[in-house]
């Protein structure tokens, strides 16, 4: 494979992002530390995201606009809850901004965000914390190279930028 191939799947694409939100704010940023590798076709990345960078190769600079749909979704307007502390399993240390899977009822798994700890309570939400937001990335392709039989078996990249495991 050449090394400047069309980006698809079963690559480990290295990538430089700046993640802003509509009034502007950096949300999150790879620029100053390591580019982050992710496995293209993979899922790791939002799909909306994944898209745009298909095709592309490196060097590319680009701005991909990403929908909440083809984000982190749409938003279930719900309201945060308040729940207490007991009702979550001791040995799980809670952190604000933390995912957890939820049992519910009938056993199927939900996704819950800590929005925030607070003494004996926990707030929770069914949305993540980026749900409904128009999201806009600063993409620099950095490198590329073919995924390891393992690496696809995983489902992520190893190595620099990737799962160290
Ligand atoms: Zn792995």
């Amino acid at each position: 494979m050449s090394k400047n191939s069309p980006i698809g799947d079963g690559q480990v694409v290295q990538i430089h992002y700046t993640l802003q939100d509509p009034d502007g704010e950096v949300i999150d940023t790879s620029r100053g530390d390591e580019p982050l590798a992710y496995l293209h076709g993979g899922q790791n990345i939002v799909p909306g995201l994944e898209r745009q960078i298909a095709g592309r190769a490196v060097g590319d600079k680009f701005v991909a606009e990403v929908s909440p749909e083809e984000g982190y979704g749409l938003s279930s307007e719900r309201p945060p809850q308040r729940v207490e502390r007991d009702a979550f399993p001791p040995h799980i240390p809670l952190e604000e901004g933390m995912q957890l899977m939820a049992e519910g009822d009938d056993g199927d798994l939900t996704p819950i965000w800590i929005l925030e700890v607070d003494g004996d309570d926990v707030v929770i939400s069914m949305d993540h914390p980026l749900a409904g937001v128009p999201l806009t990335f600063d993409i620099e392709i950095v490198a590329t190279r073919a995924a390891s039989a393992e690496e696809m078996a995983h489902g992520h990249p190893h190595g620099p930028g990737g799962h160290h495991h």
